[in-house]
């Protein structure tokens, strides 16, 4: 009997499900540790981040590493990209540690549109500037097209900048001011914000977030 299930008390194994309990049995226990061999220093590498994309490659969501990994060996999902630095290890055998996996059946969610407010103008430019990348307080909204030459409040024509950037940029256009954009202001997604949930972002995850 798998160990979990021997030393449980009889209360809690006749709480388990069917299924539960098919996947106590079934499932190896992974040990996380690193290339060489050696048990990784990070206790918590099972609780890591892994994206999940829809079987269209659309980014859905993050889970942890343990969920991830009873999606591929329950054949619900396939792997598509790997974390290099890492492995999963059974007693017998050893796993890739993966980063990206994707759903084998499309999974239909509908997302929310993100609003556009001052606050998620600036969550999507990374609380700077997008003239000069300068994160200095008070940041303030910017028209590109100023408003008094027609433009609009649209998530492409608004961008964050400091005070200094905005009042040197006054009544102009940026070509008008000889000012650069650092990068052309788009209309963010549930996926712009994932790097807000999880703190950083795989190297991994990029291609299928399309950051800049
Ligand atoms: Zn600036």
């Amino acid at each position: 009997m798998h160990r979990s299930l021997r030393w449980a008390k009889f209360g809690e194994v006749k709480r388990q499900s069917r299924n539960q309990r098919f996947k106590e049995a079934r499932f190896p226990r992974f040990i996380p540790i690193s290339d060489d061999g050696v048990t990784a220093p990070v206790p918590a590498t099972l609780g890591n981040k892994v994206l999940v994309l829809n079987q269209n490659y659309e980014p859905l969501g993050i889970c942890n590493v343990q969920k991830a990994v009873v999606l591929l060996w329950l054949g619900k999902a396939e792997l598509i990209a790997i974390r290099p630095d890492r492995i999963l290890r059974t007693i017998r055998s050893r796993y890739p540690y993966p980063s990206v996996v994707r759903l084998q059946m499309y999974v239909h969610v509908p997302f929310k549109k993100v609003e556009l407010t001052r606050k998620n103008i600036l969550r999507r430019d990374h609380f700077r500037c997008a003239y000069c990348a300068r994160p200095t307080p008070p940041l303030t909204i910017d028209h590109i097209l100023p408003k008094s030459r027609g433009g609009g409040d649209t998530w492409e024509n608004l961008v964050c900048a400091c005070v200094r950037c905005n009042n040197r940029k006054g009544d102009r256009t940026p070509d008008e001011a000889g000012m650069r954009l650092l990068f052309r202001p788009f209309r963010p997604n549930h996926v712009t914000f994932i790097q807000n949930v999880v703190g950083t972002v795989e190297s991994e995850w990029e291609p299928y977030l399309f950051m800049r």
